[in-house]
């Protein structure tokens, strides 16, 4: 069994660490931020500071298929969730029964456990602090790679790390969970090798988005799937933990007609002009307008032109690749890319390091690189369409698989077997290729969602919205 170093104690670093070390690996996770998670929610959420996660009190969800896929590895992980006052949440089941046609058999699967992100993590950080095998440093900053003899000539080959105080600490294989802004790269080229290939692109999205929590004790009731899309944006109503949720507008980051929803009042204003989501707002909010932008996406590969640039060295999560995360999917595609690497050490050992970072690279382009590139597909033509929203112009796709995703999304709002097809994609528990092959989605879907509204759901133009946002003292 190995010796494993892991660095980065956010959400996929951690479950990293539980799954290697319940394979009976020695497993070190050293985390930059020195602050331990509280013992309940309220403390970890307003005490808990985690500089080293921009997007920590960002709005989250755990999509269907993390909660399948914890519940299968680390099933303790969501207790912990629930003991922390997270919530069960069918993402079909809680819609209205005239959108849904009623509970069917195999609902179950839409069914989720979730929490605001800071909750998550601080569950996922108590299950690892309990964990046989892993031990968690905090306040430690890796600053560098130590490095041995080459198995590759040109690639340096990795025997551990130096940290912030100087000290060296040697290891079998190093994992790096350092998140979206992983130096790992730049650390790759000081020891000698070539830098990862990487790709690296402004997703161009910005979220304005709070959080809200309810007097009576129960979520707002659901009148529309959790992203909805609207002319010029779209919005996320999440159910969080604790009676509390957080609603979002996502849209572009260059529309600054649209920058006032950074003010609370003209937020709540435009929240109060979209009938399907306007009563997320009616509850105490415990945040004001929280705005992130410049979130990039960002792939990685340690192997270049078919060669690696490095040895007993492979990145998970984030610090492999991160998108505009509106789909909600990073912590799934993480959670099965760490998977992915568990099973691998179950067949080659550390000691085989040119094998091992061939076969990481190959089994992660088969498994997570064709959800990132999906996701990164689906940016590209959403942000396309917001452009053109506020150039006021038609929509001109000549993407077929955008056009069926387009006329799947309306169909799902008229059809309960289409909007379980859509479920089924937006959980990510099949791709859209597979929901499409059910006897008969196609004909549903392009009858239904072909000749949609560019928009289905009822919502107000563009100018409304600018001028709520512009006055948002008119009542309209
Ligand atoms: C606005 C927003 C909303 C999101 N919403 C969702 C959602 O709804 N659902 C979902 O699944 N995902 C969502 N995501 C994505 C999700 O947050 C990430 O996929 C997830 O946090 C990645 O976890 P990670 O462990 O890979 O990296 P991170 O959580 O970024 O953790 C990296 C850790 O590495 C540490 N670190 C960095 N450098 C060093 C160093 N040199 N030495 C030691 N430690 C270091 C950092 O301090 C940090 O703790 C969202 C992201 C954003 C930006």
């Amino acid at each position: 069994m190995a010796e494993i170093l892991v660095l980065g104690a956010g959400l996929n670093g951690l479950v990293t660490a539980m799954l290697l070390a319940r394979d009976g690996h020695s497993v070190t996770v050293l985390e930059r931020d020195d602050a331990a998670p509280g013992d309940d929610a309220d403390s970890v959420w307003r005490r808990w500071q985690r500089p080293g996660v921009n997007q920590f009190r960002q709005l989250h969800f755990m999509l269907p298929r993390w909660r399948a896929q914890m519940q299968h590895e680390l099933p303790a992980v969501l207790e912990q969730v629930i003991a922390f006052g997270g919530s069960r949440v069918n993402v079909v089941g809680a819609l209205p029964a005239d959108m849904s046609g009623g509970w069917r058999d195999g609902d179950e699967r839409f069914e989720t456990v979730t929490a605001r992100r800071p909750i998550l993590e601080a569950a996922a950080a108590t299950v690892a602090n309990r964990t046989d095998g892993v031990r968690i440093r905090r306040g430690v900053a890796v600053t560098g790679l130590l490095t041995g003899r080459r198995v590759i000539a040109a690639a340096p080959h990795v025997t551990g790390v130096v940290v912030d105080d100087g000290a060296e600490l040697r290891a079998d294989l190093v994992v790096d969970a350092t998140g979206r802004r992983s130096p790992v790269g730049s650390m790759v080229e000081s020891a000698g090798g070539r830098r990862p290939r990487e790709e690296r692109e402004d997703s161009g999205f910005v979220y304005y988005a709070r959080h809200f929590r309810s007097t009576d004790g129960f979520h707002p009731a659901a009148m529309g799937t959790l992203l909805q899309h609207f002319e010029s944006l779209s919005v996320l109503t999440l159910p969080c933990d604790n009676s509390t949720w957080g609603v979002g507008f996502i849209t572009s980051a260059r529309d600054k007609q649209l920058r006032g929803l950074r003010d609370t009042s003209s937020w709540l204003a435009a929240l109060k002009l979209f009938p399907t989501v306007a009563h997320w707002g009616d509850a105490d909010p415990i945040t004001d307008v929280q705005v992130i932008a410049g979130i990039e996406d960002r792939y990685r590969r340690f192997v270049v032109d078919g060669e690696p640039v490095v040895t007993r060295l492979v990145a998970v999560g984030d610090a492999w690749a991160c998108t505009n995360p509106s789909l909600g999917r990073g912590a799934s595609i993480g959670m099965l890319h760490a998977c992915a690497l568990r099973d691998l050490l179950r067949e080659v050992d550390p000691d085989q390091p040119e094998k091992l970072v061939r076969r990481f690279d190959e089994i992660t382009e088969s498994t997570v690189t064709p959800l990132y590139r999906m996701t990164v597909a689906f940016d590209r033509h959403r942000l396309s369409e917001i452009a053109e929203d506020a150039a006021g112009e038609p929509c001109h796709t000549s993407d077929a698989s955008w056009a069926m995703s387009k006329a799947l999304y309306a169909a799902a709002q008229h059809d309960p077997d289409v909007l379980r097809a859509y479920a089924s994609v937006m959980s990510m528990l099949c791709t859209p290729q597979q929901a499409l092959a059910a006897p008969g989605m196609v004909g549903m879907v392009l009858t239904l969602g072909a000749n949609a509204p560019r928009y289905p759901i009822p919502s107000p133009g563009r100018a409304e919205l600018l001028s709520a946002i512009a006055d948002p003292g008119t009542p309209r």
